[in-house]
Order: structure tokens, then C-alpha cells, then sequence
């Protein structure tokens, strides 16, 4: 079997892969080099902590797949505990922490409740005061996402994987096929679109409309060492990590719909700011800024993604509201699985859920969910 794969993220490379392992013959396409899209911008917090029954499983997946991986071709996982928690006066979010820890527990994941005191004796370098409820992770950790996009790429190859880096195609609309710049075709037996912020208008090419939103969102390194846990504080809207400069912190999310050929690269003012008081707050932080950067997530109208066939012999992985990279290793390998008729699919992710017209609202991808539900 002849698979284009066209977009060379994390979900790209790591389907590529899958694909050649499993014998067949594949050209991995990216307008750019590998990882030089939303992948290499990423914060790499990983963790399995979802309330969905599929979520879980994939992300269950994906811990396992990075466990495995690590060590290997320049890529580490570092293990390391996921808080999230909501402040006192945030009750919305305070109810809703218990409640989806416990469904996260039902689906087997490691997620436990814990009491504000708890909180302050497992983890002193976290200030609780303020705290109101607060959950705790086991089954989670951290990484360079750069590192797993070049481990995979490696893997890629090794297998067979044909590279054509610096290559923008579109999708053939009388495929399945891509089309190159100077308008050659060539045929395959199955087309995979991952490109990230750019799908709508890859596949807007080929005549099928998705409702997928790219939006910014942003991230900076911090030069102050932090040995702490991975925390998200839900009520002001910011995580950090542990990173070998010091601190990894970001969301700064702006839900606006951005033009993924022309986008302001560069962390706003408020975001660093907002950033700072937060981690004062949090873990009596004084940051410190190395780095700071925007980067581009996707949305769909319902928060979840798009993966499956949209037509024959034409497949799509996109669409992952902030969690992409997490879940990489795990729909990777899904998608890859589809295309060579292993899998009948996620029904969720199905992306004929949606006709391509909606209209909705950009939603911010790490909110805990406030029903709770
Ligand atoms: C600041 C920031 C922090 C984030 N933190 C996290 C996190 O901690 N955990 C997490 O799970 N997720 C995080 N995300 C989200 C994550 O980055 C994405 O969900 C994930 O990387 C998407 O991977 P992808 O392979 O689908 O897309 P991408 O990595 O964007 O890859 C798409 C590729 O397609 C290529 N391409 C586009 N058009 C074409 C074309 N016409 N022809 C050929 N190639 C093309 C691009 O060059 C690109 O390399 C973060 C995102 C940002 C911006």
C-alpha cells in the first residue's frame, strides 16, 4: 500500500511510522522541516488525566508509548506529577475538580482528590492558602516535544519512511493523491492530512470544508530554578513545569481565529505579565523570562478532534484543542491503524460528525470542565 502523509508534526511523523512498521510504503511531505509547526512550539506537559472514557484510553496509551520511547534517539520522558487545582471564590471549577477526578479514576487513571493540607505537605513548593480543591496526577511527566518529533522522524526512516521536507503539497481533488507547487500529481493508495492549523485550507483544496480553528496560544521558559510538581491553576488559567533552564510556564490563550500563514509568532505583554503574578502567587515565583513565544492550537465545535476518513481513501488527524502532542503518540498509531483497515475508527472523532459550515466559538482547550460532566 502507497500512504501520502502529508504534514510532518507530532502526529504525522509518529503515523508515518506506524505505517512503514507495519509494511507499508510511505512519503512523509512538509512544507517546512519536521516539527517546525505547532510541535516544536509546544510546552510538553503530558499527562492521562481525561474525563472521556476515549480520551483516557488514548492518553493511557500515549504515557505508555513515551515510556517506551524514552531514552532513546536524543528523546527523554521525565516522569512528574500533574496538580490541577481552583482557588477559593472560583466555586464553578472547585465543584467540578472532585467530580471529574472520579471519572477519571472510573476509567482507570491514577487521579486523586486532595484536601488544600494534603496539597501543602506533598508538594512544599506549592503555596495553598488560596487553594480551594485540588487533584492530583500520578500517571504523567514532561518532555522536550522537539525531541520526540526527531526520535520519531529518525524511526521514521529507519523503517522506510521516504522525507520531503521543504515540500508544501496540496491533496489532489481527484485523488487520492497530492499535487505538488509546480502542479505534478501523484497517486496513492491513501492520503493522511496532519497539518496542523494549516488543514482547513489543505483540504479546502481538495474541495472538503472541516471546521477546524487555528488560534494563538503562548509560552515562555523562565531561568529561576523550580523543582516542583507540573500544575495547572484552572482560576487563573496558566500551568508551568519543570524545565532544565528552570521554568516551563504557559496558555495565554487568545480565541480569536488566527491566519496560520500570517500570525504574530511573539508572547503578548499581558500573557507575561498575567504569567507572573500567577506564579508568585502559586509557588511565590519570581520569573525570570529566557524565552517567550506564541504558538497555534486548533479548535472544532464540539473539543474534540477530528480522526478518520472524510472520503475515500482520504483520511484526517487534526484538531486537538491544546492536547495534541500528548495524545500524539496514541492517535498517531490510530490513524494508521484506519488507514490500513485494522481500525474502524473512533465513532467520537469521526470526522463525518460535521458538514464543514459550522459556526461556533473558539473554546480554551485545558479548561477543566465546569459542569464537571
Ligand atoms: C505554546 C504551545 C504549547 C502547547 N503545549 C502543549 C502541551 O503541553 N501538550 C500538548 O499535548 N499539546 C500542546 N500544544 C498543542 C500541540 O502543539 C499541538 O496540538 C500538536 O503539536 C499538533 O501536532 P500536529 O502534528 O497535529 O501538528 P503540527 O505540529 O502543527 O504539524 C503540522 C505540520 O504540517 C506541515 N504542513 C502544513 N501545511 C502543509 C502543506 N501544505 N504541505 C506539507 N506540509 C504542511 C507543517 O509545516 C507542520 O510541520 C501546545 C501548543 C502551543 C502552541
Amino acid at each position: 500500500m502507497n500512504v501520502a502523509v502529508v504534514g510532518a508534526g507530532a502526529v504525522g511523523v509518529t503515523a508515518a511510522h506506524d505505517l512503514a512498521a507495519a509494511g507499508a510504503s510511505v512519503t512523509l511531505y512538509d512544507r517546512d522541516e519536521p516539527g517546525s509547526g505547532s510541535s516544536g512550539r509546544a510546552a510538553g506537559v503530558l499527562y492521562d488525566a481525561y474525563a472521556e472514557d476515549v480520551d483516557a484510553e488514548l492518553g493511557a496509551r500515549s504515557m505508555e508509548r513515551f515510556r517506551e520511547f524514552s531514552g532513546t534517539g536524543g528523546f527523554e520522558f521525565h516522569e512528574c506529577p500533574y496538580v490541577f487545582l481552583a482557588r477559593e471564590g472560583d466555586d464553578e471549577v472547585a465543584d467540578a475538580i472532585p467530580r471529574s477526578a472520579a471519572r477519571m479514576r472510573a476509567h482507570g487513571r491514577p487521579v486523586d482528590a486532595v484536601a488544600p493540607d494534603e496539597l501543602a505537605e506533598r508538594f512544599p513548593a506549592l503555596r495553598t492558602d488560596d487553594v480551594a480543591a485540588a487533584a492530583v496526577a500520578g500517571n504523567a511527566g514532561w518532555t522536550d516535544p522537539a525531541s520526540y518529533v526527531g526520535m520519531m522522524t529518525d524511526r521514521a526512516t529507519g523503517a522506510g519512511v521516504e522525507l520531503r521536507a521543504n515540500e508544501p503539497v496540496a491533496v489532489d481533488p481527484d485523488g487520492p493523491g497530492i499535487e505538488a507547487e509546480d502542479g505534478a500529481c501523484t497517486d496513492y493508495d491513501a492520503v493522511l492530512v496532519a497539518t496542523g492549523a494549516h488543514t482547513k485550507r489543505v483540504l479546502a483544496d481538495a474541495d472538503v470544508d472541516v471546521p477546524v480553528k487555528p488560534y494563538r496560544v503562548q509560552a515562555l521558559t523562565s531561568s529561576v530554578a523550580y523543582d516542583g510538581p507540573m500544575c495547572y491553576d484552572a482560576t487563573a488559567g496558566v500551568y508551568f513545569r519543570p524545565h532544565p533552564t528552570g521554568l516551563l510556564g504557559g496558555d495565554g490563550t487568545v480565541p480569536v481565529e488566527s491566519d496560520p500563514a500570517e500570525w504574530d509568532r511573539d508572547a503578548d505583554g499581558w500573557f507575561l505579565e498575567d504569567l507572573g503574578d500567577a506564579l508568585r502567587t502559586r509557588a511565590g515565583y519570581d520569573q525570570e523570562v529566557e524565552r517567550a513565544w506564541a504558538g497555534l492550537c486548533t479548535a472544532t465545535p464540539d473539543g474534540d478532534p477530528l480522526l478518520g476518513e472524510l472520503r475515500e481513501d482520504l483520511y484526517v488527524a487534526a484538531g486537538w484543542q491544546g492536547h495534541g502532542f500528548m495524545r500524539a503518540p496514541a492517535t498517531g498509531e490510530e490513524i494508521a491503524a484506519q488507514v490500513l483497515g485494522d481500525s474502524d475508527g473512533v465513532p467520537a472523532f469521526d470526522p463525518g460528525r460535521f458538514s464543514g459550515g459550522e459556526e461556533f466559538e473558539i473554546r480554551e482547550g485545558m479548561a477543566v470542565e465546569r459542569d464537571g460532566s
